[in-house]
């Protein structure tokens, strides 16, 4: 089955994404504020509108892949956006990474407005974007769900129902907070490695098979020239930036002070991060705080 998708925020993961469910024989037109995003989805065989009610207007489903909780707000409530545009019946999907509340809050005006929604922010970055191999952690009721699934399917390899609105953006920050955790704990053994004169080579030999073994270390060793096609053995050039992962941190944060869950990991991680963005290091991959560490 295909169908009519509106696609707002054709940036570094919705550009691609929105490409491939063209490449699935969809209808997508796409709106984003930059025109060159929109001038590159024509050329991959989309459509485009000229603002966010008009790319909604018709559309049997709308995906935003947008960079903040802000963004998302405006463009599904504000004025001239798709909850005053959209059709009954459309279903909505929010890819981006948000905080839980305004993922709540979006959901909730969608049911008052009668309109089916899920949040569904993803993992697998821009290569996975480009290769549509995403893991999909979606938030909503069971039938939303089950429409969303196979739309998902055309942009992903994996596609998990977390629980009610809110969920896939509730998986996603634990997840990503767990993982800047297990990247400083491994950039951490690296540099007390470096004082010991412990060779990293032999540190990755032992760990990767030992109960240190993570994925930070055995599929993104953060040390340069440990493994191949990582980050770090390209002077860190992302990859998953910096400024993202402390994103993620801090939306967990946001969400521990209010539900009063104890993450002391969480804050000092947020932090760490927080002191290499001051560095200068936003942009580079996050396995790069290494460098702080190691004080290069
Ligand atoms: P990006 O900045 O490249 O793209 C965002 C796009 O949204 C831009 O093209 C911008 O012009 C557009 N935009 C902003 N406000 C808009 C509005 N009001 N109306 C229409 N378009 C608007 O960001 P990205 O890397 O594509 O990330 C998007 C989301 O995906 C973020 O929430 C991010 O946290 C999440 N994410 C990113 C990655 C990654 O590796 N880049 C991985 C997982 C999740």
């Amino acid at each position: 089955m295909t169908a009519t998708i509106a696609f707002i925020g054709l940036g570094n993961m919705g550009l691609p994404m929105a490409k491939n469910l063209v490449s699935a024989g969809h209808t997508v037109v796409g709106f984003d504020m930059a025109d060159a995003a929109m001038e590159a989805l024509e050329a991959a065989g989309g459509k485009r509108a000229g603002s966010a009610s008009a790319v909604a207007m018709d559309a049997e489903i709308v995906i935003t892949m947008l960079p903040a909780g802000d963004q998302v707000t405006d463009v599904y409530l504000g004025d001239g956006g798709v909850m005053k545009s959209c059709q009954a019946g459309t279903l909505l999907i929010d890819c981006s990474t948000i905080d839980v509340a305004t993922a709540r809050a979006v959901a909730g005006a969608a049911e008052t407005a009668g309109l089916q929604m899920v949040d569904a922010p993803v993992s697998g970055g821009v290569g996975g974007a480009a290769a549509g191999t995403l893991t999909f952690m979606v938030g909503g009721a069971d039938d939303a769900f089950a429409q969303a699934e196979p739309i998902l399917s055309a942009m992903g390899g994996k596609i998990v129902h977390t629980g009610g609105a809110g969920n896939g953006q509730a998986a996603k920050i634990c997840n990503n907070m767990m993982l800047g955790i297990q990247m400083l704990s491994v950039c951490e053994a690296f540099a007390l490695a470096d004082k010991l004169g412990l060779d990293p080579e032999k540190l990755f030999e032992v760990s990767s098979t030992s109960s240190g073994q993570c994925w930070s270390l055995t599929t993104y060793c953060p040390y340069p020239d440990v493994l191949e096609g990582t980050p770090s053995s390209h002077d860190y050039q992302p990859g998953f930036t910096t400024n993202m992962m402390l994103k993620d941190l801090r939306l967990a944060q946001q969400a521990a002070a209010v539900t009063g869950a104890v993450t002391p990991l969480g804050a000092e991680s947020t932090a760490l991060y927080a002191m290499h963005v001051n560095g200068g290091n936003g942009a580079l991959d996050f396995s790069s705080i290494l460098k702080m560490l190691r004080g290069t």
